[in-house]
């Protein structure tokens, strides 16, 4: 029995542990820890579970309440180092927090069950004993061939070599390696493939800093030696922030810590992987969802052993079982890809700062346009602010002006503004790039039937259809539906009588291909990135001059350094402010911003151009104007007012389900029992925006609290009372950003 089990207790002659399971449990369950097994708290172990096998992690001391003769054993315990305790405390947490169930958290931190065995042996080669490349020391009756000259000298060193690395290395062929083998020349053994993972270098150096850089990255450096904290590093698009908690990520490095470094959008990210790699020497740890089965599987146990010391990742890289986490930097802090919206439904901005404080290890914050949370946690002190407010190397900020577009002169069908027109004309004159903005992927967002007015729609959403011309395909972008368009109207049956409403950045490029044949544009989105090797291959089109102008999504709007672009064309400024939002405002300006950034980042000046049909909306004056402490301000006493985040606590209940008449009757149920008391208030129940997604009803609870009210506590009374029937799900999510 291990020593951590001594203060348990004991049940006859064992002891008893809890047992957490990744499944939607919402406890632990009670087993005996047989002697002859070395148990530990956190210890993955196996254990039956009705009439089969399941593994979990022992949790805890027994949590009492069942006939101690009814206790089963664990069966088996895996060899793995046992889950640290800190994560074990943080899977707790973030299930109270999030009302998820605890064994739903955990298997978030399991999310790859093969890792939880060892990898199957495999062949490698090493000389066999007494053998040398010198042709003294050879077998009676053996010669040696060119080919086998070349094995010999690559295994020298002494070390042993999978078989798919000799044959790479070596040039020779596996059969040349065999005969070897059976002239006693080489020796075969079975080892596990477990990679090394190569180790980033911290001595390496890195940029030279300026002055302002310098102190920020001291700064940076002195806390992570000093425990817990969070810091905002605020710093304009282009200051170096990068460069900057480098400097961090390279101290918790030498101080033989695991670093985790959070980025949207991680396909797209080649820009950073490169740079990581030149300041470090090679490439870090990634953790996102298109990694194969057995990187996956790699870079779980790499974490686990430790061995993993920096993870780049997307959200779920939060969730992986470090063994010794020392620092959590999250890059463009605000974006709201760091919310998950399915499953466990928790932002990892905000749980990476609860895991930093279980943890007691610094959090870096980064951003050029911070969250009004944050900054709202900066005026009141509890996190740190370092700012960087200008750009490096004396590149200017790019100057920003609006186009009123009440008085421009735009023909139908036509979403080029002539000044905007102009300024692309004047960019390719003088030799430089520029990229027009406009957030709608595809050719057009919606398909009418001139004929009758039928509007193609979602078979399974309340949504349009939104043509795809590239690809020739409808698509929903809510559920991921797809077909070609049909030839005929499904409601009239009039032939060829579709219209494409509105722009997507297909057909603004279509536009833009008409005006200016001479002009080489290139499509940036979501439909023509998918992986890193396309974004790498993008950028370098870039440098090479090949494209003139991008035309993209917000896919654009982050990272991406292209020194000779100097104008960004926003076609629909505006997009982002309609509908009721809570942060339509603070996301249009942060992403305006954000696009804004990538004009002028090198020597020469970048200028950006929105075209808006409401220039004196205070999110365009403030981009116009530079202003954006004022905007927060401005933001931060609206929200005040109204009680909302951050000076509020909100959360959501979706009521969804197949039925409708079982999903209203479930949300008339809540709406009934809905909690009354003072400083807290229910809407709701109402249809959702999106009233149907993937064929599933769906209605909504907002319930808005006083922030000293435990709004976790009401809820789970509330919620967990109800006995739901006919398939209904309720998802409660805590800090909504979705209002869909
Ligand atoms: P941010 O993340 O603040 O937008 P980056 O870290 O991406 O800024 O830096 C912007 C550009 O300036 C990058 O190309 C980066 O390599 C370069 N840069 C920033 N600081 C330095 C420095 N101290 N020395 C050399 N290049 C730098
Ligand atoms: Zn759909």
């Amino acid at each position: 029995m291990d020593p951590g089990l001594s203060t348990y207790p004991r049940a006859g002659q064992q002891v008893a542990v809890s047992v957490l399971l990744p499944l939607p449990l919402v406890t632990p369950y009670d087993y005996l820890a047989p002697d002859d097994l070395s148990v530990e708290p956190g210890s993955y172990v196996e254990v039956p579970l009705g009439a089969r096998q399941a593994t979990g992690v022992v949790w805890g001391p027994a949590r009492g309440g069942v006939d101690p003769e009814k206790l089963r054993e664990i069966s088996a315990v895996l060899d793995l180092p046992p889950m640290p305790a800190n994560l074990r405390e943080f899977v707790d947490w973030v299930a109270g927090y999030t009302l998820a169930r605890v064994g739903t958290v955990l298997r978030m931190t399991m999310s790859v069950p093969k890792a939880l065995s060892p990898p199957k042996p495999v062949t490698a080669y090493r000389l066999a004993p007494g053998i040398d490349t010198k042709s003294e020391s050879l077998p009676d009756g053996v010669r040696l061939t060119e080919a086998r000259k070349r094995v010999l000298q690559v295994l020298a060193d002494g070390t042993s070599r999978l078989a798919a690395d000799l044959v790479r290395t070596s040039s020779a062929s596996s059969s040349v390696i065999r005969g070897m083998v059976d002239a006693d020349l080489l020796q075969q053994l079975a080892i596990q493939d477990e990679e090394p993972v190569a180790q980033p270098d911290p001595a390496l150096a890195g940029a030279i800093l300026s002055d302002v850089q310098a102190a920020a990255a001291a700064d940076l450096v002195t806390a992570v030696a000093a425990g817990y904290s969070v810091t905002l590093l605020d710093g304009v698009t282009g200051s170096g922030k990068t460069e900057v908690y480098f400097e961090a990520i390279a101290a918790a490095l030498i101080a033989g810590k695991q670093v985790i470094v959070l980025l949207p959008e991680i396909a797209l990210t080649a820009d950073w992987l490169g740079r990581f790699e030149k300041r470090f020497g090679v490439p870090p740890v990634v953790w996102h969802s298109d990694l194969s089965m057995s990187e996956r599987r790699h870079n779980w146990r790499a974490v686990l052993y430790g061995q993993a010391k920096l993870v780049v990742g997307a959200r779920s890289a939060l969730m992986l079982p470090y063994r010794d986490l020392g620092l959590i930097v999250i890059d463009e802090e605000h974006d709201s890809s760091f919310k998950q919206e399915e499953g466990v439904i928790y932002n990892a901005r905000d749980m990476a700062v609860v895991r930093g404080h279980i943890g007691d290890f610094p959090v870096i914050l980064a951003s050029a346009t911070p969250s009004l949370e944050t900054v709202d946690n900066v005026w009141r002190g509890r996190y740190r602010r370092l700012s960087l407010p200008e750009r490096f190397a004396g590149a200017s900020m790019p100057s920003i002006a609006a186009i009123d577009m009440r008085n421009e002169p735009l023909d139908r069908q036509s979403w080029l503004s002539p000044n905007l027109a102009r300024a692309v004309s004047e960019t390719i004159a003088a030799g430089e790039q520029a990229m027009l903005f406009l957030n709608r992927r595809g050719y057009a967002p919606l398909t009418l039937c001139r004929a009758c007015g039928h509007r193609l729609d979602c078979p399974q959403c309340t949504a349009w259809l939104v043509e795809h011309r590239l690809l020739d395909r409808l698509q929903c972008h809510h559920c991921g539906y797809s077909a070609p368009p049909p030839k005929t109207c499904p409601t009239c049956e009039a032939e060829g009588r579709f219209a494409a409403c509105g722009p997507g950045v297909e057909r603004l490029a279509e536009e833009a291909r008409a005006k200016f044949p001479d002009v080489r544009f290139e499509i940036m989105s979501s439909d023509t990135i998918h992986k890193p090797a396309d974004a790498i291959a993008l950028v370098r089109r870039m440098g090479a001059r090949e494209i003139d102008v991008l035309i993209g999504t917000q896919i654009m709007a982050k990272g991406f350094h292209f020194p000779l672009l100097t104008l960004v064309g926003v076609i629909d400024a505006d997009l982002g402010l309609a509908g009721g939002d809570l942060r339509a405002a603070e996301r249009t300006y942060q992403l305006l911003h954000q696009v804004s950034g990538r004009a002028g980042r090198a020597d020469r000046p970048g200028r950006v151009l929105l075209q808006t049909y409401q220039p004196e909306h205070p999110v365009m004056q403030a981009l116009i104007g530079g202003d954006r402490d004022k905007f927060i301000e401005t933001e931060a006493n609206a929200r005040k007012l109204h009680n909302m985040p951050p000076y509020g606590r909100l959360a959501a209940l979706i009521v969804s389900g197949r039925n409708e008449r079982a999903v209203d009757d479930a949300a008339n149920a809540l709406g009934r029992s809905a909690p009354r008391r003072e400083g807290l208030s229910v809407l709701g129940p109402a249809p959702a925006p999106i009233s149907v997604i993937r064929g599933r009803h769906r209605r909504r609870f907002l319930v808005r609290a006083r922030k000293d009210i435990n709004i976790q506590d009401i809820l789970r009374r509330w919620v967990f009372s109800l006995k739901v029937k006919g398939g209904v799900r309720i998802s409660v999510d805590i800090d909504p950003y979705s209002f869909m």
